[in-house]
């Protein structure tokens, strides 16, 4: 039993979205002062080919001299793709976005170009990819979107009650009971669903700025995504037997 809590409690971490990006002040700004980040007016550096302060086309191209400019690890993810800052979004858009973006940052376009927007065109990409996956997945997303309000993850399990982690040790015990394909099926659609009524409660808890609902609820979404992977693990034993 107490194995079965110890690795529930694991399940708890803190996920860090700080951008590798080579810029030290900028990354540390991200993480020390996100919210201001979020509605600091936009004041683009100089552009490193034509020294204009242009606006930059999709937060990356000079729009004066069409330069691809260095990446801005330090970005909103919702601002890069094109979204608003709120954690609603349509998948469908979102990855059409992502798309359009890969396509206009895609390295081949800039085989011939300066090294410096070789490197820039590799970065963008990269960071596009990571942006993508983090707002493409409910509990990144909420996550993400909790670390600009200033928030982070707690790292125990101190917002879940009793009844919660009693639950969640009986449903993992159901998955080691189950003894065969049909019964692990239906274990993770009911998960399925659950996960799915989850982020929409994420939804409205954003939006009503309850951010210690929100905490509580990506806390729980963490726990039944592990004991979703131990089906997944047990599924894939089964397919291999
Ligand atoms: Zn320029």
């Amino acid at each position: 039993m107490r194995a079965v809590i110890n690795g529930l409690r694991s399940v708890v971490r803190t996920t860090n979205y700080a951008p590798n990006g080579r810029n030290i002040l900028r990354q540390n700004e991200c993480i020390l002062r996100p919210q201001i980040r979020l509605f600091a007016a936009k004041s683009s550096p100089a552009c490193w080919n034509c020294q204009n302060k242009s606006e930059l086309r999709q937060n990356m191209i000079c729009s004066d001299c069409g330069h691809l400019q260095d990446v801005d690890a330090g970005i909103n993810y919702f601002e890069l793709l094109s979204f608003p800052t709120k954690f609603s979004l349509e998948p469908q858009k979102l990855t059409q976005s992502f798309r359009q973006l890969q396509t206009i940052v895609h390295p081949d376009k800039y085989s011939n170009k300066t090294s410096r927007e070789q490197t820039n065109s590799a970065d963008w990409s990269s960071l596009i990819n990571k942006a993508y996956k983090t707002l493409a997945t409910p509990i990144e997303r909420g996550q993400y979107l909790l670390q600009l309000e200033g928030e982070t993850m707690p790292q125990d399990n101190s917002a879940l009650n009793k009844e919660f982690l009693m639950a969640m040790m009986e449903r993992n015990e159901e998955v080691e009971e189950a003894e065969d394909a049909k019964s692990l099926e239906d274990l993770n659609a009911q998960l399925v669903k659950e996960l799915e009524e989850m982020a929409q409660r994420l939804s409205s808890l954003f939006e009503a700025k309850d951010l210690q609902g929100v905490k509580g609820t990506l806390v729980e979404m963490k726990y039944l995504l592990s004991i979703q992977s131990s089906i997944k693990q047990k599924q894939q034993r089964l397919l291999g037997s």
